[in-house]
């Protein structure tokens, strides 16, 4: 595998070998001029996103509708926590009904068995290990049936106000490298990236910003770049003649 040797003003180097450092085994990439610092100025002149495109009203309504948007969009989820939220609203409500029950109420979102699991499990540890509330730190909500650092992240983020990592969804992991802010294709690694090139006071906005950008204009299936307000820079700009970075 290449190993990244040195990095110019424009261009990084990347060779094969440490030890033979031949002109054939060096090649160039194009460093983007963009930079995570340039992408949240420009995109925050663009949106004002809320914290989170979930609608809740307690951070266990959060944890239980970010749980049912895996795999699910949040629209989706939307319409099923209105009713959600009528007949559920303590961990004890979760638990008071059947399994089969809890997976009629959200039998829409998808996968309606293992989250129907994951959420009477985690209720049960909230009553007995955190006197009935969400946790409120990274370690303890990862530990949590279901949860993985993205959802945690957006909890922390949308119910506390803490930024304590980059939630990577689809449209942040298009984003990203359609952007030139990664290379990396794997969900922890786009993370770390993107960790290491924003302010930790943004990271919560990061997310939300590249997710208005990514339903709004630079969308899975269609480019739109001409309306882009990063077309002149952007690597993957189809106004440059760009390929679809997200693709390689
Ligand atoms: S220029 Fe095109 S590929 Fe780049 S962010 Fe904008 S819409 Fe997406």
């Amino acid at each position: 595998m290449a190993k990244k040797e040195l990095r110019s003003e424009n261009f990084v180097v990347y060779r094969t070998s440490r030890k033979t450092m031949l002109p054939s085994s060096a090649f160039l990439v194009k460093k983007s001029a963009l930079t995570a610092p340039i992408v949240l100025q420009k995109l925050k002149a663009i949106y004002t996103p809320p914290r989170t495109f979930l609608t809740w009203r307690t951070p266990l309504d959060l944890l239980i509708v970010t749980i049912l948007s895996a795999q699910c969009t949040d629209a989706r989820v939307n319409i099923v926590s209105k009713a959600l939220y009528r007949k559920y609203k303590t961990p004890q409500d979760y638990l008071q009904v059947s399994r089969i029950e809890l997976e009629q109420d959200i039998h829409s979102c998808g996968t309606y068995r293992n989250k129907a699991k994951f959420i009477q499990e985690l209720c049960a540890i909230l009553l007995e290990k955190h006197g009935g509330k969400v946790p409120q730190t990274m370690e303890e909500l990862i530990a949590l049936p279901g949860v993985g650092r993205k959802t945690a992240s957006i909890i922390l983020y949308a119910a506390f106000g803490k930024n304590e990592g980059i939630a990577v969804d689809t449209h942040v992991l298009r984003l990203a490298r359609r952007l030139g802010l990664t290379r990396a294709k794997v969900q922890h690694k786009i993370e770390l990236d993107l960790m290491r090139a924003t302010p930790k006071e943004d990271w919560g906005l990061l997310n939300t910003l590249l997710i208005s950008h990514g339903r709004a204009v630079c969308t899975a299936r269609n480019r739109q770049c001409g309306k882009c307000v990063f077309q002149k820079e952007c690597p993957s700009s189809l106004v440059l003649g760009k390929r679809d970075l997200a693709k390689n």
